[in-house]
């Protein structure tokens, strides 16, 4: 046995901490933005069918293009995209690897606004490129002023912005996007893991890809197709931009069984999307109630909410899971996240977070 600090380690990783959201067995976990319903069963029988009919092919490895995944996924995003501007791997922290890998690496930067989804700055270190955040404002909104600026000071490789923003829930005007891409001269990538939750599906960044040639659009089965556990993430962009990531990806790296699933739960997406509103309901209703209980949540495209007036995070996300509610203190003051659940689920966490609201103390 040795230990992590005799090995020969790469000097910019020393001191570093891996990304480790708890995975506690109580009875509401609301802390890692799943979907909260399994999916339905018409979906689970074709997945194993798909599965099953995919396993029998096993001994020879998987199509490396994964061509009839990509024309579904275009398909699915429409916006007149074809498979050649698309891209996938496992799960979309994978895919954002793949764009660090091709377009980021030792002596590049990658910009981004905090607080924003914390994996941006472990893959940037990842591949050796230095990661700079310029702070959002006081709301966690982001204008178009601000990314000029910050891109013109920074003059980045990269830009990742996060729209619906993790952890704080917050949408992303377009006319952001747009600006972003007229400033800078390297990929900007728009990371929507939670568009088909916004209340506004219709503003979805695909819509500019026709006008900037270096614009990504990344999206993940894990949230609106409760695909978290099978590691599907995608992106549409460029045909060229495509052909850049095939330079960095493994050789076949979505597997022959994750091919076969994806492709049958994307079938059965009007399902899947039904449930996504049920969600954005549960979504709505913490808000408002966290309201009406003293709390100061934020507004939210995504499914989860971040909420302040929260006098003690620490202690609060204690007695939360004293009730068996597990929620996430993601370390903004003041604050904590919760992820919409069945309604069960939000109940539960209703009446627990109700015994530390700022309104029902003396
Ligand atoms: N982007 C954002 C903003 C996320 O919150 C997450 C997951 N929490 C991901 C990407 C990655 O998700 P996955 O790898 O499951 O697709």
């Amino acid at each position: 046995m040795t230990s992590l600090d005799d090995l020969p380690l790469r000097a910019d990783l020393v001191g570093r901490v891996p990304y480790g959201a708890p995975q506690l067995d109580v009875p509401v976990r609301l802390n890692v933005n799943e979907n909260a319903f399994p999916i339905a069963d018409v979906v689970v029988d074709d997945v194993v069918a798909s599965v099953r009919d995919a396993i029998a092919g096993v001994h020879r490895y998987p199509d490396r293009e994964f061509t009839e995944l990509r024309e579904a996924f275009a398909d699915y995003l429409g916006h007149g995209l074809g498979a050649a501007s698309i891209w996938a791997a496992n799960g979309s922290n994978e895919v954002l690897q793949h764009v660090l890998q091709a377009f980021g690496g030792p002596g590049r930067t990658l910009l981004s606004f905090a607080p924003t989804y914390s994996m941006y700055p472990l893959l940037a270190q990842g591949v050796g490129a230095a990661y700079v955040a310029e702070p959002r404002a006081a709301d966690f909104t982001l204008d178009a002023a601000t990314v000029v600026e910050a891109i013109e000071r920074h003059d980045p490789d990269l830009v990742f912005l996060c729209a619906p923003n993790n952890p704080t829930g917050t949408p992303l005007g377009l006319d952001v996007v747009e600006a972003a891409c007229a400033a800078a001269r390297g990929i900007v990538l728009v990371d929507e893991a939670y568009a088909e939750f916004a209340h506004d599906r219709s503003r979805t960044a695909l819509a500019l890809l026709p006008r900037f040639e270096r614009l990504v659009v990344s999206r993940t089965m894990s949230k609106a197709f409760a695909f978290a556990g099978v590691r599907v993430g995608y992106l549409a962009a460029d045909p060229a931009v495509v052909d850049a990531l095939r330079l960095v990806r493994l050789p076949y790296h979505l597997s022959a069984l994750t091919q076969a699933a994806a492709l049958a739960a994307l079938r059965h997406a009007p399902t899947m999307l039904a449930r996504v509103d049920e969600l954005r309901e549960q979504r709505d209703r913490i808000v408002g109630e966290l309201a009406g209980l003293g709390f100061e949540p934020y507004p939210s495209d995504a499914n989860f909410v971040l909420f302040g007036g929260v006098s003690d995070p620490r202690a609060a996300f204690e007695a939360l899971l004293a009730d068996g509610v597990l929620v996430r203190d993601v370390g903004i003051p003041r604050t904590l996240r919760v992820t919409a659940g069945t309604p069960e689920e939000t109940d539960a966490f209703l009446a627990s977070v109700a015994r530390l609201a700022p309104a029902a103390r003396p």
